[in-house]
């Protein structure tokens, strides 16, 4: 008899972003939220009005639930549904935000069924780009620009020395990291946390704490699925 295979023994395919890992990022994200809300809300306790937890919480189950009206489509517009979702039910700066960025980054990716390295690359680029154009916000104001321009970029420098998807967006989620830790001495200079000048410095912020968030659920994801 030939030894059993478990089917979690079939390696994957690293080189290629599969539709139900894109799925999974988003239910997993939903969940994760879900536990982090009282201290991404704590967080924004001391530089704003309280309710960033709340805000990615809402805005996440609401994309959970709308899911399955969207989740056998292509990516493109997996990610496009996702970011119209999150503008419509989300009231606060980070609704807008991170809608516009999964419906940017949704045009990078459209009518794609799976997405190779590049394709990742591009969509976060693209994404960040249309985060950028809508908030205004440079490097080192204190936002989660700060988390996803040094996480594009080592996703970025990643993909071009040949490393696999899961490396990819391992380099994101490393750089994310210290880009967050960044945001602690910062004096806010956009949002609600400006509205504190110099008091905004000593706190670390909580959309570039999301961010964060968002990219290592992904890599968690990209191995689960
Ligand atoms: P609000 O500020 O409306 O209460 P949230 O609390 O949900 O919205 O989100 C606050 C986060 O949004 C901040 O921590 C910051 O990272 C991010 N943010 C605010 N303004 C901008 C901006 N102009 N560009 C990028 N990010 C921003
Ligand atoms: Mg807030």
């Amino acid at each position: 008899m030939p030894p059993t295979r478990n089917i979690n023994d079939v390696p994957k395919d690293t080189t290629m972003m599969t539709r139900a890992q894109i799925i999974r990022w988003l239910e997993m994200s939903a969940e994760m939220f879900k536990e982090k809300k009282a201290y991404l809300t704590e967080l924004d306790s001391a530089v704003g009005d309280a309710d960033h937890g709340i805000n990615m919480a809402r805005g996440f189950t609401k994309v959970e639930e709308k899911l399955p009206t969207f989740s056998d489509t292509d990516i493109g517009n997996i990610l496009k549904s996702t970011g119209m979702t999150l503008i419509s039910s989300v009231g606060g700066a980070s609704g807008p935000l991170y809608g516009t960025f999964f419906m940017r980054a949704a045009g990078a990716v459209t009518s794609k069924e799976e997405l190779s390295a590049e394709d990742v690359v591009n969509l976060f680029e693209k994404g960040l780009e249309g985060l950028v154009q809508r908030g205004r916000a440079e490097v080192g104001e204190k936002t989660m620009i700060d988390a996803m321009v040094p996480a594009v970029d080592a996703m970025k420098a990643a993909q071009a020395n040949g490393a696999d998807i899961p490396a990819v967006v391992q380099a994101g989620v490393q750089a994310a990291e210290k880009g967050v830790e960044s945001t602690i001495p910062l004096v806010a200079k956009k949002g609600r946390a400006s509205y504190l000048g110099e008091r905004s410095a000593g706190h670390q912020d909580p959309g570039a704490t999301s961010t964060f968030y968002l990219l290592s659920t992904l890599a968690e994801a990209i191995k689960s699925e």
